[in-house]
């Protein structure tokens, strides 16, 4: 018999992924703190719990995914936290993106209780956890990824155990990087096309399929072109990611200018009172500072 899992968290990511566990056959016990959210997944066969400790007394494996690092820390160390309904030998995965130092404690804490953690962060936006084809990048023990396994098949396609306890949300914070300065270089080039007089369907369509294509210009650029704002991932979560990467740049020691750059961008769209918008809306503030709009 498959191990029951218990999922905290029904944001934009958590739902989708609470769909795919619940597709693949897993006994789920949810909860999330807008408790209405939860409804849908009851009227389909999920037990609903009325806390986080709830959920770990009733399940094998929990997953978490909420916002940010001290929303992780209460989720399961606070009062009514995963750690005080868990049992020894229980497995506990978080797969929201925190600070890798923070994770290392909370994984302490766990361990000290005999419940084991991964640190399991996930790429691929909301479109990867609905269609279940995450990017999931896993800090842990080889023997605990092999026992998560499963759960990991039934929400992403592209698993790797990166290293130990931390070492995900490590690599998670490098494709950050990855995701805002390719999705400014596709603005300032959507940008630079409109100024030059050109259709912009025909630019996607022709640089794409090509060596500079990539996700973000594949599926947010149509996006900007049709001056469509939902966030798949919002800039005020974006903004909490790159802060993570600045802090740790800094205590390693490293220049990370691009990054940089791209904080401050996001934090003239914020002031703007664009928080809730989708990350891709990086390019309204090239385009105040351009005079000019990539959108038809
Ligand atoms: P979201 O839609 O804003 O949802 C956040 C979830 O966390 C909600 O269920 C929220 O509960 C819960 N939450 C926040 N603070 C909490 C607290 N203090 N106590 C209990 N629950 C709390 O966020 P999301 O986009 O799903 O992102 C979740 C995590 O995945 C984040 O770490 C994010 O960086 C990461 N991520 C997101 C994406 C993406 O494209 N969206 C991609 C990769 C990774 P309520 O419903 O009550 O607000």
């Amino acid at each position: 018999m498959s191990e029951s899992i218990g999922f905290i968290g029904l944001g934009i990511m958590g739902r989708g992924m609470v769909d795919n566990l619940m597709r693949a056959g897993f006994d789920l016990t949810i909860w999330n703190r807008t408790a209405e959210r939860m409804a849908p997944f009851g009227e389909r066969g999920a037990k609903a719990a009325s806390s986080p400790s709830e959920v770990a007394a009733q399940s094998d494996i929990i997953i978490t995914c909420v916002s940010d690092t001290p929303d992780v820390e209460q989720v399961i160390l606070g009062e009514d936290g995963v750690i005080h309904g868990a049992s020894t030998g229980d497995l506990v995965i978080d797969m929201s993106t925190i600070n890798p130092v923070n994770t290392v404690e909370i994984a302490r804490q766990l361990n000290a209780q005999g419940v084991a953690m991964l640190d399991a962060p996930i790429s691929g936006g909301s479109e990867g956890a609905a269609n279940g084809t995450l990017s999931i990048m896993i800090g842990g023990s080889e023997t605990d990824v092999t026992r998560a396994m499963p759960c990991f098949e039934a929400m992403g396609s592209t698993i790797t155990h990166v290293g130990e306890q931390g070492a995900g949300q490590t690599v998670k914070l490098s494709n950050q990087i990855l995701c805002v300065v390719n999705m400014l270089a596709a603005s300032e080039a959507l940008l630079f096309a409109k100024a030059g007089g050109v259709d912009l369907d025909k630019m996607l369509q022709a640089v794409t399929g090509g060596a500079a294509g990539s996700w973000m210009l594949a599926n947010r650029g149509p996006q900007v072109i049709d001056d469509y704002w939902e966030p798949g991932f919002s800039i005020d979560l974006q903004q909490k990611d790159l802060r993570l990467v600045l802090g740790a740049a800094d205590k390693m020691g490293i220049p990370v200018i691009a990054t940089a750059l791209c904080f401050n961008l996001y934090r003239t769209l914020q002031a703007q009172g664009h928080g809730d918008d989708g990350n891709h809306s990086i390019i309204r503030a090239l385009e105040a500072m351009a005079g000019v709009k990539a959108r038809q």
